[in-house]
């Protein structure tokens, strides 16, 4: 499979005749190749958006809005080549491709029609003149996304940029880049204005290209901290509109009065979603000491009874690991977890079969008794690694759960929803839940604070990120 660059409606090879390899995580295997795009791609993809600005952005939201509904439609017809391709580019089970990625990448395009066929500009009425608020284009956007929800983070940026009048230029990661390009096809097959929508193949190197690009005029970015931190570099000096969802180091917090049976099942997916390769994972467990040993014994045996191997088939519960490099930084987790004390309660090489042992695999590792200071209880490791902890008080609970440099998100479970309000007030992240965890309403704001990122995306947030408030005053007697 070799893919192409989409730069003003037309599937491009890059200008270097370079390319690099995409790998199947399950297998090892060589899946196909992508453009090493460089800066003359970037550069062109970038001036194909800004051509096309003027007339996308003066259409009225409501035929904006029809885009998006062709987009999802033909989305919706491609529901199982999206979770195949999904499943096979990223190692995750194939249910969780049809359940998660294919069903939300849908749902995107379909939320931010229907949000933007309704939206009503703000009127603001004084004794003697009417302020009228109206949501304008940015200009050009960048859009960078990461390999762990491919399809599902890409939609969730390209839907309400270009529903608000925006075009765009695509950067996803060079790690799983065969669900972007079914987007493009997708976008080619339904006949949207050339330039509207752009993507760009390849690595770091086409991501810099592009956010430091003096016309793109907004960065939409979703990745690590660290390269949160230097994309933050190279847009700032141009007040680049700018929104970062970075890292999580999250805390699922465990209290006595919790029913355990549910809490057991939520925790466990918190912890090992798509591999623990979310975001949002709950990857630090405190657990009230007086449950402890119960919790612990009902975890270990729900975490040890998942079943790990093919992608494809419909009752695995856990696929492979993006890379080899990740799983040789989360395999590094786990030897520094010993060297600062902690033990294993499982984990180690799942048994697999021959055509897989070429692939990234790890079983999912529970380590208890590690201080909370130490590295492997407050950096993000992105893996099928957790920690244990015990507290004996509420706050306790809250000092170790915000007791990280990351702020995104984090889940109490408990019997009473007072404590659980509480509670979730005075953690530092920019969501909790409550006795649940990833139960997303597409309205509310989503991200987080401290090293977690800046700004805000998820229903308004989005509109507003991906416009500019421009108020009319009009004096009247
Ligand atoms: P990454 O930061 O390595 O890469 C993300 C994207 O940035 C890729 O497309 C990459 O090619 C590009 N990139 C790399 N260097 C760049 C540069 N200098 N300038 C511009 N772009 C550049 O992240 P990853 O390994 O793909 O994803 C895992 C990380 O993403 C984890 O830290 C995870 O927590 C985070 N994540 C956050 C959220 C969220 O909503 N907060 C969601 C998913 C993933």
């Amino acid at each position: 499979m070799k893919l192409l660059n989409y730069i003003q409606g037309k599937f491009e090879e890059p200008f270097s005749s370079e390319w690099m390899d995409n790998f199947s995580p399950s297998t090892g295997e060589t899946i196909g190749s992508i453009p090493l795009s460089g800066h003359e791609d970037v550069s062109s993809a970038v001036a194909a958006a800004k051509s096309a600005l003027p007339e996308w952005s003066s259409l009225e939201p409501s035929d904006r809005a029809d885009w998006l509904d062709k987009i999802a439609d033909c989305l919706e017809g491609k529901f199982e080549e999206i979770a195949c391709l999904e499943s096979l580019d990223t190692g995750k089970p194939i249910s969780l491709a049809r359940s998660v990625d294919a069903k939300r990448s849908v749902a995107n395009f379909r939320f931010f029609s229907e949000m933007i066929r309704e939206r009503q500009d703000e009127v603001f009425e004084t004794d003697d003149s009417t302020n009228i608020v109206k949501l304008r284009a940015v200009g050009v956007g960048a859009l960078i996304t990461p390999w762990n929800l491919p399809l599902y983070l890409l939609s969730w940026k390209v839907a309400p940029a270009i529903g608000m009048g925006n075009t765009v230029v695509c950067k996803p990661s060079e790690l799983t880049p065969l669900t972007a390009d079914l987007l493009m096809r997708v976008i080619d097959e339904v006949g949207l204005p050339p330039g509207v929508v752009n993507l760009v193949h390849g690595n770091g190197y086409a991501g810099s290209s592009l956010t430091g690009n003096p016309d793109i005029d907004l960065v939409s970015f979703t990745g690590g901290t660290s390269t949160g931190a230097k994309v933050a570099q190279s847009a700032s000096p141009q007040f680049k509109k700018l929104s970062l969802e970075l890292g999580g180091k999250n805390a699922s917090i465990v209290f006595s009065d919790c029913d355990l049976e549910e809490t057991v099942k939520g925790v466990t997916r918190a912890a090992f979603l798509n591999q623990g390769q979310v975001c949002l994972c709950g990857s630090r467990i405190l657990i009230e000491s007086s449950i402890y040993d119960q919790f612990m014994e009902m975890f270990v045996e729900s975490v040890e009874s998942m079943s790990i191997g093919d992608p494809m088939d419909e009752n695995t519960d856990l696929g492979a690991l993006i890379s080899k490099p990740h799983l040789n930084k989360v395999e590094g987790y786990v030897s520094l977890a010993i060297e600062e004390g902690g033990q294993i309660v499982t984990g180690g090489k799942p048994c697999l079969p021959k055509e897989l042992e070429g692939g990234n695999w790890m079983s999912p590792t529970i380590v208890a008794g590690l201080d909370v200071d130490s590295r492997c209880s407050t950096e993000e490791v992105f893996g099928p690694f957790v920690t244990v902890h015990r507290f004996d008080s509420e706050e306790e609970a809250i000092e170790i759960a915000n007791n990280t440099r990351y702020g995104l998100a984090g889940s109490i479970w408990t019997g009473d929803l007072e404590r659980g309000r509480r509670v979730a007030e005075r953690i530092h992240t920019g969501m909790i839940w409550v006795n649940t965890w990833l139960h997303r309403d597409l309205r509310v704001p989503f991200g987080g604070v401290k090293d977690s990122g800046v700004g805000r995306e998820g229903g308004k947030w989005s509109l507003g990120f991906f416009s500019e408030p421009l108020n009319v005053c009009l004096k009247h007697d």
